[in-house]
């Protein structure tokens, strides 16, 4: 009787062991767009405002054919004014697979009144929070959390104005309205996270809104404070944002870079299929985004 049971316990084991390998092994599926900018008004140069909503909906039909995770905004959902979300948070209900947004500067350009209540309206308590998938985590920054749209409590307007005066102090750009920064409170959850995610074993992709080290002035106000503190944890893979619409790639000491292109530039979409295996990051882009295939450290 007891080798029975012993038996049986064993191949509970075997079969409890093949599926955990089976989940850990399995391929994750992400969908990725960013700046779709939507405004209900006249094009601007290369920027097509009205044309975002029919990118969008392509897209979203384009990732319900595909087998998704998870799905995730880099930001700036609408160019500005509160109206221009009547049209396209509804549509982020048609995703099949769970939606998660990032915040972006662009999404706070609406009337005073209404920014305390963005959050709620789209759904989120606050604007940086961490999604697993089974041995992966992706864990969302506010970018905006150190911002010239974004409510601002005393603190962060000072953390804010310290950070600014010594970007331009030491030379560095990327102090401009438009970029945003992570304040002290925000970098402290960042590294128990990190830290909780190196000790199970778990692999990072972090996401912001803002670039760590793109082209032009348009990176995050502590862009070297976060790198560095981003390189001290070998969990860490990529690091995906939008902002800077023409789209860049660098690869930093291990650490993928990416930067999707804009959904509103040009009248090409722009939205890419994430695809992390165990040893890769593959990325099928449609239209303007590029495909590319980066191994991880
Ligand atoms: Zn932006």
């Amino acid at each position: 009787m007891n080798c029975i049971f012993n038996c049986l316990a064993f191949l509970n084991l075997i079969v409890f062991s093949f599926s955990v390998y089976a989940q850990e092994g399995k391929p994750i599926h992400i969908g990725i767009f960013t700046d779709c900018q939507y405004c209900d008004c006249p094009d601007k140069e290369i920027r097509f405002y009205r044309l975002s909503l029919t990118k969008l909906d392509s897209c979203i039909e384009t990732f319900n054919s595909l087998q998704l995770d998870a799905i995730f905004s880099l930001g700036d959902m609408i160019d500005h004014k509160w109206s221009n979300y009547d049209a396209i948070l509804p549509r982020f209900k048609h995703f099949r697979a769970p939606f998660y947004p990032v915040l972006g500067n662009h999404d706070y350009m609406i009337k005073k009144q209404y920014k305390p209540t963005l959050m709620n309206r789209l759904g989120l308590s606050r604007g940086y929070y961490r999604v697993d998938i089974r041995n992966w985590s992706f864990i969302i920054l506010d970018g905006d959390d150190l911002s010239y749209f974004a409510p601002q409590t005393k603190m962060q307007k000072s953390e804010r104005d310290d950070l600014v005066n010594d970007l331009y102090a030491s030379m560095r750009f990327n102090g401009m309205i438009w970029n945003g920064g992570i304040g002290g409170e925000q970098m402290k959850w960042l590294k128990e996270q990190l830290t909780e995610c190196q000790d199970a074993g778990q692999k990072v992709i972090v996401l912001c809104h803002f670039p760590l080290f793109s082209q032009g002035n348009h990176n995050l106000f502590n862009n070297k404070e976060l790198f560095t503190l981003l390189v001290g944890f070998p969990s860490v893979k990529a690091y995906f944002d939008g902002h800077y619409h023409a789209g860049n790639y660098q690869q930093k000491q291990g650490i993928h870079l990416v930067n999707f292109r804009g959904m509103v530039d040009t009248p090409l979409n722009s939205f890419a299929e994430v695809t992390i295996t165990a040893d890769s990051i593959l990325i099928r882009g449609y239209g303007r985004e590029p495909s590319r295939r980066l191994g991880i450290r």
